[in-house]
């Protein structure tokens, strides 16, 4: 999976390094791990909404000067640009346009790479403005204002890129879906799998994932393939000496990462543990469309209340994933294993599925209509104006109101519960954003608040 390169380009000491690091979430340099490839350009992965990306800094970029290490900075970032699907041209809004950053911008408009301009070190945002203004006579359309130091602004600048990127599941094969499984060690994860691998029978191959030592597996059923991620680290313990109590939760969190779909397998003798909890958050957290296997269902007593009883447990400990379907399989019988491609079907069509804003603003309605939203102790009551489902994968909608401060946690329950019962969504998690009419003043007030000088 090659993730789209965003290069990030400027004169020296505008702030590149900082924003790279803003947008990467400052998380760790990862070396790119392609065989035969040297690179000593800086690579960070980045996520925005359902896209994810690299982010380059080319390390600065001088046309005019000519000392002798100059030349191999320019080859970098030309580089870098010619395999970047866009591009940022940084420029310092402290100091305004210079000599340098025309040149870069004369040269960036005869690159074919959209080209988006973030003009940085604007912490104040009144002046942040007309800073930003200044830079429109570089021809590459809307100037954004940001503070790579505090953040604000990048929201916007990673908006307006992100339309430049495809959609992470553009990346892949569109008939392919992604399964991640996992669980703790010993409830059943490689016997589901060779369970799924002994009933497809069709292709069974390993293809390397991201990194040298992930392998992933594709088999299919009719006319569907599933790539199956990461499945040396499900199989690795059998021929690797760590006892059986390693659990390498990191891998299992980065496999959460690359995946459509997690089946988030738990042991119905053991019952849900802490691990099982942390995984679910993740899931939850990350975004990912989820169906929970109950294993080794054939090794539990049963009387008439078993299945009851285990959905209670199961429900209030993993209370995260209570949107995610629930199967109680046997790995070792094959009971109710085909059913959980099914439901991986059914979940991932539910993550990608997507609403008409008519439909969603009739929930809202009735729901408003049911139940108005608070009061605040001086008369102001909360309103919600409108809604509209902005991404799928996981669904994600956008609430306009007049206040979201106005709009208590207990009121925002109410109207998700509400969403959930009247457009169901199964197997996905779903996403509010409720927006303030002023939202865009109330963010810069506490950014300026906090840069007060
Ligand atoms: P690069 O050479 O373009 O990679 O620039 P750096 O990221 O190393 O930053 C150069 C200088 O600008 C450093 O002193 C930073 O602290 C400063 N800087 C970076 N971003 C901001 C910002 O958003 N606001 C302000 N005021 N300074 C910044
Ligand atoms: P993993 O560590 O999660 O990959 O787990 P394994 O697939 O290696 O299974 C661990 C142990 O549980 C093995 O001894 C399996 O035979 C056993 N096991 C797996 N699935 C089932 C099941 O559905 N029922 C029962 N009774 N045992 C199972």
């Amino acid at each position: 999976m090659a993730l789209p390169v965003v290069a990030i380009i400027g004169r020296p000491n505008v702030g590149k390094s900082t924003l790279v690091n803003r947008l990467a979430g400052a998380k760790e340099a990862i070396v790119y791990d392609q065989p035969g490839v040297t690179r000593d350009r800086t690579y960070q992965t980045a996520f925005w909404k359902d896209r994810e990306f690299q982010v380059v800094d080319t390390g600065g970029l001088v046309f005019a000067d000519d000392s002798e290490f100059l030349p191999h900075i320019r080859e970098q970032a030309l580089a870098a640009l010619a395999e970047a699907a866009a591009a940022i041209l940084v420029v310092d809004g402290q100091s305004g346009p210079t000599e340098s950053d025309r040149e870069i911008a004369t040269w960036l408009r005869q690159q074919s790479v959209p080209v988006l301009l973030a003009v940085n070190k604007c912490e104040s945002p009144e002046a942040g403005i007309i800073q930003a203004a200044q830079f429109w006579e570089l021809g590459l359309g809307e100037p954004y204002p940001v503070s790579g130091i505090h953040g604000s602004g990048t929201g916007e600048l990673l908006d307006a890129l992100v339309s430049h990127l495809p959609a992470m599941s553009e990346l892949e094969a569109d008939d392919e879906i992604r399964v991640a499984i996992v669980g703790r060690p010993n409830v059943g994860k490689s016997s589901l799998l060779n369970a799924f691998v002994g009933e497809s029978r069709a292709i069974v191959s390993p293809i390397s994932g991201t990194t040298r030592d992930t392998i992933d597996m594709v088999v299919s059923r009719g006319e569907q393939r599933y790539r199956l991620v990461d499945t040396a680290g499900i199989r690795k313990k059998k021929n690797v000496s760590y006892g059986p109590e390693f659990f390498s939760i990191n891998r299992s969190f980065k496999a959460i990462r690359r995946s459509d779909v997690v089946l988030l397998v738990v042991d119905a003798v053991d019952g849900i543990t802490e691990q099982d909890q942390k995984l679910a958050g993740r899931i939850e957290d990350d975004g990912r469309a989820c169906v929970v296997v109950v294993n080794k269902w054939d090794a539990v007593e049963k009387d008439s209340h078993t299945i009851y009883d285990y959905n209670r447990q199961i429900g209030a400990k993993l209370y995260f994933l209570d949107w995610a379907k629930r199967l109680y399989v046997s790995a070792l019988t094959g009971q109710r294993v085909p059913k959980i491609l099914d439901a991986v079907d059914e979940a991932v069509a539910q993550h990608r599925r997507r609403v008409s804003t008519s439909v969603v603003n009739e929930v809202l309605e009735d729901a408003v209509s049911w139940h108005t939203p608070p009061t605040t102790r001086q008369g102001r009551q909360g309103r919600i104006y409108y809604g509209t489902q902005v991404t799928t994968q996981p669904p994600s909608f956008t609430l306009f109101v007049n206040d979201p401060k106005l709009l208590t946690d207990n009121y925002r329950r109410y109207i998700e519960r509400q969403f959930r019962e009247n457009l169901g969504f199964e197997g996905a998690p779903i996403r509010l954003f409720w927006r303030g009419k002023k939202m865009r003043d109330l963010d810069r007030d506490s950014v300026n608040r906090a840069t007060k000088v």
